[in-house]
C-alpha cells in the first residue's frame, strides 16, 4: 500500500556494485538483513548513549535504541503508506558509526582527528556500510542501496559532501532525502528523548518534581495520576512515558500528512525539491519538544555524576589515539598492517579512528588498561 511518494524498490537508484534482484526479498529488506548481519550491528549492544554500560542492566543500548527507533519510525512509515523496509533498514543502521561512550568519545575522537579531517558519527555510519565491513566476496562492505546510504547520512559538511559525490550532493543543492529518512531522523529524537527521561528517573538523577516543569510530561503525569491514583510510582511513570510518545507520534504523523497534502506532492522527486522537511511536529509540539531537550541537556546530560563519567571517557579516547599513533605495535594485526602501507599520518589516523570507534564501551576500558596498566 505505497504512496507514489513513498520510496519504491524498483525505482531505486542502486547499489555501487550492481547485484541481481534477490529472489524472495525487496532491495530494502535486504538491507536490512545485511545491517543485522554486520558485526558493528553487534557491537551496539555494548555501547552507551548517556549511560555507562555496565552501570545497569536495565539502560538502554544503542542496540536497543536502535531497535525502538525502528519500532517508531515502521509505525510512522505505515501510516502515512511509505516504505516500511527502507524505514527500517535506516533506522537499524543509523548509529553504527558511533564511537564508544556515546557523545564525548565522538567529541574527544573528533579533537583526536582536528588536523587529519575531523570525526563526523553520520560519515563514519556511512563509512561502516560501504568500507568497513568486511563480509562479501565480491564487494567492500554491505553494499547497500543509495536511499538507504542517503538515510544513513543525516548530516555532512560541505566539505565532506564535496568528496562524496552523488550522495554528498544534496547537502551542496540543498535538496530532501526521501520521506523516509526524514521520519527516521525523527524517530531517533523521540525515541532518545523518552528513554532519557525514563533512564534518568531510574538513575535517580532526575526527579519527578524537575520534570513537572516540562509540559510534555507534566500533561501526560497528571492525567495518568488522576485516572490510576492508586498504580505505584515505577508502573505511573511507564504509563506516562508510554503516553508521551504516543503523544508526539501522533501529532508527527497528523501534521506530516497535512503538509505532504497541502504541498501538493506526488512523487518522490518532489519531496527532494521541497525546500523543507515534510515529517515535521506542528509548530506546538515542536515547541514542546524543544522544552523537553532544553531540560534533558541542562538536567541530564550535564548532571555532574554523568560528566565526571564523561571525562574519563574523553580520557580513554585521546590517550587511545596518542598510544596507537606514537606505537603502532600496539595494534591488533591487521590494523599494523595496515598502517604499514599507508604513509600519510592523515591516512593512518583515519585507520586508528576506525579502530576505536569500532570499539565497544567495555573493550575501550580494557584496551586502556592493558596499555596503561599504572593508570
Ligand atoms: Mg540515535
Amino acid at each position: 500500500m505505497l504512496t507514489p511518494f513513498a520510496a519504491h524498490d524498483t525505482s531505486s537508484r542502486g547499489r555501487r556494485y550492481p547485484e541481481p534482484s534477490p529472489a524472495n526479498r525487496s532491495e530494502y529488506q535486504r538491507d536490512r538483513d545485511r545491517i543485522i548481519h554486520s558485526a558493528a550491528f553487534r557491537r551496539l549492544e555494548y555501547k552507551t548513549q548517556v549511560f555507562i554500560n555496565h552501570e545497569g542492566d536495565l539502560f538502554r543500548t544503542r542496540l536497543t535504541h536502535s531497535i525502538e527507533v525502528a519500532q517508531i519510525a515502521r509505525s510512522i512509515a505505515r501510516a502515512l503508506g511509505l516504505n516500511e523496509d527502507l524505514t527500517e533498514a535506516i533506522a537499524l543502521a543509523h548509529d553504527l558509526g558511533h564511537t564508544p561512550f556515546g557523545h564525548s568519545g565522538q567529541e574527544a575522537l573528533n579533537e583526536c582527528l582536528r588536523d587529519h579531517g575531523g570525526f563526523e558519527h553520520n560519515l563514519q555510519s556511512l563509512r561502516v556500510v560501504d568500507v568497513l565491513e568486511e563480509r562479501y566476496a565480491e564487494f567492500p562492505g554491505l553494499n547497500l542501496t543509495f536511499e538507504t546510504r542517503e538515510g544513513i547520512l543525516k548530516h555532512c559538511s560541505q566539505k565532506n559532501a564535496r568528496e562524496l559525490g552523488e550522495l554528498g550532493q544534496r547537502f551542496l543543492d540543498k535538496t530532501q532525502p526521501s520521506l523516509e529518512a526524514q521520519l527516521v531522523n525523527m524517530a531517533d529524537e523521540i525515541a532518545y528523548n523518552n528513554h532519557d527521561v525514563d533512564d534518568g528517573l531510574r538513575s535517580e538523577l532526575l526527579t519527578i518534581d524537575q520534570l513537572m516543569s516540562v509540559s510534555l510530561f507534566a500533561m501526560q503525569y497528571e492525567e495518568v495520576r488522576r485516572r490510576y491514583p492508586h498504580i505505584p510510582v515505577r508502573r505511573a511513570i511507564y504509563e506516562t512515558i508510554r503516553r508521551m510518545i504516543n503523544y508526539v507520534v501522533t501529532d508527527l504523523i497528523e501534521n506530516s500528512r497535512r503538509r505532504i497534502n497541502h504541498a501538493g506532492i506526488k512523487s518522490l522527486e518532489d519531496v527532494r525539491r521541497y525546500p523543507e522537511s515534510l515529517i515535521a511536529y506542528s509548530a506546538e509540539v515542536s515547541g514542546k519538544s524543544r522544552e523537553l531537550k532544553r531540560f534533558l541537556r541542562q538536567h541530564l546530560y550535564a548532571h555532574e555524576q554523568v560528566t565526571r563519567i564523561m571525562d574519563e571517557a574523553v580520557k580513554i579516547v585521546r590517550e587511545l589515539f596518542e598510544a596507537f599513533m606514537h606505537e603502532p605495535a600496539s595494534l591488533p594485526p591487521q590494523y599494523r598492517e595496515k598502517l604499514r602501507q599507508q604513509n600519510g599520518t592523515r591516512e593512518q589516523a583515519r585507520t586508528v579512528a576506525d579502530y576505536i570507534a569500532g570499539m565497544t564501551d567495555r573493550y575501550a576500558m580494557r584496551e586502556h588498561a592493558r596499555l596503561f596498566p599504572d593508570d
